[in-house]
């Protein structure tokens, strides 16, 4: 059975991917194991991550609307058991691995050392990690040349030997009457795959793949400032080619998990600091969580609701494509000023009479465009 991505991240099947990732923030939000670490919580968030893997991506997503699932049938998806090639999708790996006989064409044998594929893998980090970079140990399935026959595939003193089915054409011919008179369809040979030679005698390790699966631990080492769908490449880390053909690349893809305090925006980062009416008339200096330590926030006497505070420097480092990092982003306080809503007697009272002390009894229409380039374009901005 098909899983319920929609229903998991509950968004109607015609959702704008601007709805779906709406709605993914908003759940992961609540759900992140930093703010929710209970276990019912953490597996939600893994079915909310993967739905969303799924149907941010258009081709995946494609395949949920014909009733398929591109993320098979297994268990579910995301967390620890993770598809380690999950954005080529397992079956294309397995294709590769398992030589499925190359379509149609015919031009002669396939050679039968061929290039290694490239492998993607992906691993979450945590904002605090993009920010300072990491070096973590990672386990992959790979394909690896096998030590035994070291990629040649036959067992030791043998070697291949022309294909008697298809005389080292690598292909089969075979003649079909239809109304329009003979059809001549050529295909790979059968008995050696299109290959064009057999090998008696294979490799009992391989099978006479010249390579096997085997699980082997890598380090991966992630800079500073990465972001969300950065890919970090290891060369010749990938799968070894059939035949032991040369190894295609590894490719680390970042997944940014969703702070509960900071939202990104390339190097700078945003938060929103709540304060008390009183603390925003009086000023206050206020300790506050940094991406890069505690910081000591000053606030001004009489800062406004919607204060917008900048500290320079205070964001995400800033990484270039060279793969430099160059400076730092921003940190952007956003204030929130909180108006009391129940006051007692006293508060009241002593309210009205600071009101009455000022001569605040009266009210003035603000012009319209005098704020910040005007009402509309401050509703525009915001998201
Ligand atoms: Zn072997
Ligand atoms: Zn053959």
């Amino acid at each position: 059975m098909a899983r319920d991505y929609y229903g998991t991240l509950g968004v109607r099947q015609d959702a704008t991917s601007e709805e779906i990732k709406r709605a993914y923030r908003k759940l992961a939000r609540e759900l992140h194991p930093d703010v929710n670490p209970d276990e019912a919580a953490q597996a939600r968030f893994r079915e909310v991550t993967a739905a969303y893997e799924v149907l941010s991506d258009p081709q995946k997503r494609k395949i949920v609307d014909m009733g398929g699932d591109p993320l098979g049938n297994g268990g579910g998806g995301g967390g620890g058991g993770r598809d380690p090639f999950g954005g080529f999708g397992l079956g294309d790996i397995m294709d590769a691995f398992f030589g499925a006989a190359g379509g149609g064409g015919g031009r002669g044998p396939r050679s039968r050392v061929q290039p290694g594929s490239d492998a993607l893998l992906r691993i979450q980090m945590t904002l605090e990690e993009c920010a300072n970079g990491i070096s973590r140990e990672i386990a992959v399935e790979t394909a690896i040349l096998c030590d035994l026959c070291r990629g040649s595939g036959c067992a030791d003193g043998s070697s291949p030997t022309t294909c008697d089915t298809c005389g080292g054409r690598g292909e089969v011919q075979s003649v079909q009457r239809s109304f329009l008179g003979q059809v001549v369809t050529a295909r790979a040979c059968p008995t050696c795959r299109g290959l064009g030679e057999v090998i008696p005698d294979p490799c009992r390790q391989c099978a006479g793949e010249g390579r096997v699966r085997a699980r082997r631990t890598i380090t991966a080492k992630i800079p500073p400032g990465v972001a969300d769908g950065m890919r970090v490449r290891l060369s010749g880390q990938g799968e070894v080619g059939p035949g032991g053909g040369p190894s295609g690349d590894l490719y680390i893809e970042v997944e940014e998990l969703p702070h509960s305090t900071f939202e990104r925006e390339g190097a700078d980062l945003h938060c929103t600091l709540r304060v008390p009416m009183t603390t925003a008339v009086l000023g206050a200096v206020l300790p506050l969580e940094a991406i890069d330590g505690r910081i000591e926030l000053e606030l001004e006497p009489g800062t406004q609701p919607e204060a917008e505070l900048v500290l320079t420097g205070r964001g995400l480092p800033r990484l270039r494509s060279t793969g430099r990092v160059d400076g730092r982003g921003d940190l952007h306080v956003h204030i929130e000023v909180e108006i009391p809503t129940r006051l007692d007697a006293r508060q009241t009272e002593l309210l009205r009479e600071l009101a009455t002390l000022r001569g605040e009894e009266q009210h003035t229409l603000a012009n319209a465009t005098g704020r910040s380039g005007g009402l509309f374009s401050r509703l525009r901005s915001r998201r």
